[in-house]
This record gives structure tokens, sequence and C-alpha cells, in this order.
């Protein structure tokens, strides 16, 4: 790929479904291809780790915690990085499409990974439309921690408050199918409440 129009890559899919994993892969398979890279995350988002694998990636320090997305443009305008990767992109504001669409514009390949979905069910942050404008899409899958099918769903475990998502709380979540997130869903909205 010569990269000279630009590209968006968006891994997004529940919590512990390996998206950072994933995200780390592509960025790896980058240096070997003897590209520049730089990869960033949200700073409010140092404890929480997608997996065990991430959790260690992050111990070498491989993304730079950022507050927001335009100190991402000016880290990556201080390296100048071909690919970009940036991990947890839900929790960055609205000023992270324009980021991204500078980046693309300046042609280079951009590999977001996200939650698609908080613990309601609901689209999460800005990932909506970074999905929209993507130019390919990876869902990841984790299991479902109830009956072990595939699973693409982030359930809030119960007795835990109302936040979207905790940071540094993963042991707050798990991940489910949708039937069994669905089930969790009406057992906590209580008999009769949860007929729909
Ligand atoms: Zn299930």
């Amino acid at each position: 790929m010569s990269g000279s129009a630009g590209r968006l890559e968006v891994i997004t899919g529940p919590m512990f479904s390996g998206k950072s994993t994933e995200l780390l892969r592509r960025l790896r398979l980058a240096q070997v291809a003897r590209k520049k890279t730089a990869a960033f995350k949200h700073a409010s988002d140092v404890r929480y780790s997608d997996d065990q694998i991430a959790t260690h990636a992050e111990q070498r320090g491989w993304a730079m915690g950022v507050s927001t997305a335009r100190e991402i443009l000016e880290a990556w305008h201080a390296r100048g990085a071909q690919v970009i990767g940036i991990d947890e992109a839900q929790f960055f504001g609205e000023e992270l499409i324009e980021s991204v669409e500078v980046l693309l514009q300046r042609g280079r390949r951009v590999i977001v990974a996200g939650l698609n979905q908080d613990s309601f069910g609901r689209p999460f942050g800005h990932m909506p439309e970074l999905l929209a404008r993507a130019d390919a899409l990876f869902l990841t899958t984790a299991v479902c921690m109830v009956c072990g099918d595939e699973a693409t769903k982030t359930f809030r475990k119960p007795g835990i408050g109302s936040q979207q998502v905790l940071v540094g709380a993963e042991q707050e979540y798990e991940a489910r199918c949708r039937a069994c997130w669905v089930a969790g869903e009406r057992a906590r909205a209580g008999p009769g409440d949860g007929d729909f």
C-alpha cells in the first residue's frame, strides 16, 4: 500500500475481545515494513486494558497517553509517523474526528481501536462517526462468560454504579453474548420491569 491517499481502519467490539492486541499487531507489522509508527491512548484510561497481552504491552509503554485528540496531532507532527494507532478511541471528544481527518488528508494510515457500545448497549462516544468514515472495519468478539458462545456485548455486573464505563475497573464488567446480556439486563430491571 502506498498510503498516499490515507486509510482509516477501525477495530471495534466489546471489552476483553483483543482490540488493543489487534491494534498492536498491525503496528508491529507496519514496523516490519519499515514504516514509522506512533501509538496513542486516552490518558484517563491508564489502568484499563483490553486483555492480558495489552497489559504487558502497556507496561512497555507502547502507547502515549494523551488527554485530547489535538495532542495526537501535535505529537504526530513532532514524530512524522506514517502509521498512527489510537486506542480506547471511545473516550475522546468530538475533536478526534477532525484530527483523524487531518491525518488522512496528509496521506497517513490511521488505525483506531475502541468500544462500539457501552454496557447499556448504546453507541459509545464518537465511535459511530469513525465507523461510518472507515475504509476497513474489524469486529472483534470475546467469549460469553455465562454460556461460552461468541460475545459481542459488554455486561456490567450487578451492584455497580451507573457510570458509562468505569475507568480502571475492568473487573466490574464481563463479555456476554446478546442473549445472556439481555437476560442479565432483565434480571437487573426486576420482575415486571424488564418486559419490553
Ligand atoms: Zn451467552
